[in-house]
């Protein structure tokens, strides 16, 4: 296990654990969840090295690696998918005021890149899973690049890096951040979305609330969070957005951890309040974060 001594946004070293989730994707196995009292950034700690977190992806749940139709929710994550990655192309056009470069960082199964593509964007994406770049090629036609193999030494030459449900799942935080800072142009978009554990959902289902997904999950960001990031890293909060589906699926996951078995209308009821509690605060269930490069 790796322990983790300095918070890795603002270098402080003391830690109160304050939830001890369980790994829901396999046999269960539980983590504890760590929130830097400087901070207050929540952190896996300690979590597995970084060698043996690939065993807790190849789980058969992980469905965003791979294209399969199976299960109900599999299914339902599928529909959504395909409606949330309209709302993302309009979300990028929206922000970044002429079609450029965009990275899409974690790019799964490319199928956000290829929408993107299609749209006249100039696409690269970085995935890590073998398996994901593999579906990219063959349903796709993207040729996606290993994280080792992406060259961050020129800079200034993208306009978007996107990270949909990434950031959180990345070790060396601030290397990464740096890395995309040195990639993009001035005044280019870094747009991320991650789970938002200041949620309805999020608090009503505690240890059990899905979107922890330790190991998987190294970080666990509120607000506050991405604000210091932003500030710490030549960076500024350009604008919050809600992701109204987010609720739904990770309330269905959460039924699953918390009872063993999905009530449905328990699920989609709970999803629906934090909707609804979400739309004045900009509290939802995840949330996306447009960050802009300001030096
Ligand atoms: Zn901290």
């Amino acid at each position: 296990m790796v322990e983790e001594k300095n918070c890795p946004v603002c270098g402080a070293s003391s830690f109160k654990t304050v939830r001890n989730a369980p790994y829901f994707r396999g046999e269960k196995e539980y983590f504890t969840i760590q929130e830097c009292q400087e901070c207050k950034l929540w952190i896996t700690n300690p979590r597995p090295e970084d060698d043996d977190l690939g065993k807790y992806y190849e789980s058969e749940d992980y469905v965003s690696h791979t294209d399969k139709k199976e299960s109900l929710i599999d299914k339902v994550y599928h529909l959504v998918r395909n409606i949330a990655v309209k709302g993302k192309i309009r979300l990028i056009n929206d922000v970044v005021a002429q079609k450029g470069k965009l990275l899409d960082y974690g790019a799964g199964t490319g199928f956000f890149l290829k929408a993107a593509q299609d749209n006249g964007w100039q696409v690269t994406g970085v995935e890590p899973s073998a398996e994901a770049r593999r579906n990219a090629k063959e349903n796709h036609n993207l040729d996606l690049v290993d994280p080792d193999s992406y060259d961050w030494s020129s800079e200034n030459k993208l306009d978007c890096i996107s990270l949909w449900h990434v950031l959180e799942h990345l070790p060396n935080l601030s290397n990464h951040i740096k890395n995309f800072h040195t990639a993009l142009r001035a005044g280019g978009k870094l747009i991320i979305a991650v789970p938002n554990h200041e949620s309805y959902d999020a608090q009503k289902y505690g240890n059990a609330w899905a979107a922890l997904d330790v190991p998987l999950h190294l970080y666990h960001f509120k607000k506050k969070n991405l604000e210091d990031i932003a500030e710490r890293f030549g960076f500024r909060v350009k604008e919050i957005r809600n992701m109204p589906f987010d609720s739904f699926y990770v309330s269905m996951l959460s039924e699953k951890i918390a009872r063993g078995k999905i009530n449905y209308f328990r699920a989609v009821w709970t999803g629906l309040i934090s909707n609804l509690k979400a739309a004045s605060q900009k509290n939802a269930s995840s949330l996306i974060y447009v960050l802009e490069k300001v030096k």
